[in-house]
């Protein structure tokens, strides 16, 4: 497995594989990996010839100065990570490779009404800052695929968004989000929790199986006040939204018969906060 610091040696690298055909797939993290990153590795296998992981936290996407100091780094455990899963290279640029001229460098696009709900109520400029650093990405690797996960549900239609805006020629792949075997989604965020934040985190997937299981057997409303009421009872953790909203443009439900459905969480967990999602339809 090759490592690059680099754009040009990056480059340097890909172009006699693109001369001779291979199909390349990116993908992008932000390190600190587990399993669900690496199921995207395995997924972008069977999609691609040659393998290109980024591993680079973003600093444009973080709303929190506190929250990008304290994600985690692992980058030797990353790196072996990686080579078991038969990745074939990993980019991995510091701050000014990638935004020589300062992380303020301007960058503003349409992202659709989609992108001030949810997550971008929360986190203002987010998806400003994680579509400016994929298409530098995309830029840098120019990949035939790119591989993202449903956990980062409204993540994908932002980056699909940006993909009409520039026409970019890019297959999006999403993978299926990957679960520790009591339903916490993996997470590189996990290892702040605390033994009793780790127990309640699991009201997370509890509420939205909840919602799945029982979604012929209630309306939206109550549905959706059901999972919220999950909440009340545990100390530690603050609900910031809980919805099931049109999988297409995010905005509340209107109808069970809308033809894409999903409902999506996000929560403060003692100092740590989660998302996780589940398709209903
Ligand atoms: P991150 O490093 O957290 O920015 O994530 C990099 C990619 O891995 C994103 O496309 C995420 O959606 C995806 N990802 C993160 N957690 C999971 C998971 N539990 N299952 C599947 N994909 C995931």
């Amino acid at each position: 497995m090759e490592v690059f610091e680099t754009k040009e040696a990056l480059n340097a690298y890909l172009k006699p594989l693109k001369a001779s055909g291979k199909k390349i797939a990116l993908v992008p993290t932000m390190g600190a990996l587990h399993n669900g990153h690496i199921s995207l590795i395995k997924l972008a296998k069977e999609n691609a010839d040659v393998i290109i992981c980024s591993i680079f936290v973003n600093p444009t996407q973080f709303t929190d100065p506190k929250d990008l100091e304290k994600y985690p780094r692992p980058i030797e455990h990353d790196l072996a990570m990686l080579k078991d899963a038969g990745c074939n290279g990993v980019f991995m640029p510091d701050v000014a490779e990638m935004y020589p001229s300062g992380s303020d460098e301007n960058w503003h696009i349409d992202l659709g009404k989609a992108e001030f709900l949810l997550e971008g109520e929360f986190r203002k400029g987010h998806y400003q800052g994680v579509t400016q650093i994929v298409k530098k990405l995309f830029d840098a690797v120019e990949p035939d695929v790119a591989m993202f996960g449903q956990k980062d549900f409204q993540q994908v239609l932002m980056i699909k968004n940006m993909l009409s805006h520039f026409k970019l020629p890019i297959n999006i792949i999403t993978c299926p989000i990957i679960r520790e075997d009591d339903g916490l989604a993996m997470s590189s965020r996990n290892i702040h929790l605390s033994i009793a934040d780790r127990k309640n985190a699991l009201v997370l997937s509890k509420s939205l199986q909840f919602v799945v299981d029982n979604f012929d057997q209630f309306s939206l409303k109550e549905l959706e006040e059901k999972a919220r009421a999950f909440y009340n009872t545990i100390e530690g953790v603050e609900l910031d939204y809980f919805t099931i909203a049109d999988g297409n443009t995010l905005e509340p439900a209107k109808s069970k018969d809308e033809n894409s459905l999903v409902a999506l969480v996000a929560a403060q967990v003692g100092s740590t906060r989660l998302i996780d999602n589940m398709i209903i339809k």
